[in-house]
């Protein structure tokens, strides 16, 4: 990552909300906040709220100004709940963070980027704002748009995070049936892959389908004589949905046990 983001606030009132915006910005790979006027960032509430994301609050640096915290910042930009009369560009978050990306391909390692989040009650003043060379807002229900101090950082970051890849993306974790909803084709040199953690075959699928209608006639619940557009409602649904040769393994499993109940 070239670009350092550093995590301004301004003002805030709440310690605990010092240690949630520490822990969301260490989630997402960053780690350098500036205080500006704040309530104490290394009370007990503020630590135990990190989660363990103590030493961003212990490293956190507090300015006397805005002016000051910002000084080496190539670019400001001020987060806010509601869209101000301002001179300055009010983006959406996922748009600012789409051009910081950018940025991050141009500019030298090391530079900085400032974000800034305001009080909690009254957000930033209108001379912070007129420090800032940007406006974010997260776009939100326009009848309750305030999100909470650390839950604000937290979107902010996450797109961010996604927008510069300060964290790995990582390769997904391998599920039972993990070619679902993938458009990526199974690898077919991995041989290790458990047959039975790939779709059932059609036979498997037939098998069940007559195992479920025996199921469905015997307790009653569909008239074999008409079925109207049950059977083939069921098998829609389960051939959208094909499961794997261990989840149709459950469901027979399932079918069995109710046509043979244990007592218990
Ligand atoms: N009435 C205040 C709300 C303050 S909420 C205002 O006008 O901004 C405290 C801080 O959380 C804000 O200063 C801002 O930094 C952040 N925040 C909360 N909701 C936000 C939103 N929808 N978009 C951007 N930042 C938000």
């Amino acid at each position: 990552m070239s670009l350092e983001i550093v995590f301004v606030m301004v003002g805030t009132t709440h310690t605990g909300n010092l240690g949630a915006a520490a822990r969301a910005m260490k989630t997402m790979g960053f780690t350098t906040m500036r205080l500006v006027d704040t309530c104490s960032h290394l009370s007990a509430e503020a630590l135990a709220r990190s989660s363990g994301a103590n030493d961003v609050l212990k490293n956190a640096q507090s300015f006397d100004t805005l002016a000051d915290a910002i000084a080496d910042c190539r670019v400001v930009v001020g987060t806010s709940a509601r869209a101000r009369q301002l001179a300055v560009p009010l983006l959406a978050c996922r748009e600012i963070a789409d051009e910081i990306g950018s940025l991050s391909q141009s500019l030298p390692d090391g530079e900085k980027v400032a974000m800034v989040f305001g009080q909690e009650r009254s957000g930033l003043s209108n001379e912070s704002l007129d420090l800032c060379t940007r406006l974010l807002r997260i776009p939100c229900n326009p009848d309750f748009s305030s999100l909470n101090l650390g839950s604000a950082v937290q979107v902010v970051s996450y797109e961010l995070s996604q927008a510069i890849a300060s964290v790995p993306l990582g390769a997904p974790i391998p599920m039972p049936g993990k070619w679902k909803g993938s458009t990526e084709a199974v690898d077919a040199s991995d041989n290790s892959a458990d047959p039975d953690d790939l779709p059932a075959t059609s036979e498997a699928m037939g098998h069940f389908f007559d195992h479920l209608d025996r199921v469905m006639i015997s307790t009653g619940f569909m008239n074999p004589d008409n079925p109207r557009l049950l059977r083939r409602r069921v098998r829609r649904y389960f051939e959208a949905n094909r499961p794997t040769g261990n989840e149709l393994a459950i469901f027979r499993g399932i079918l069995s046990a109710t046509e043979k109940p244990r007592n218990r």
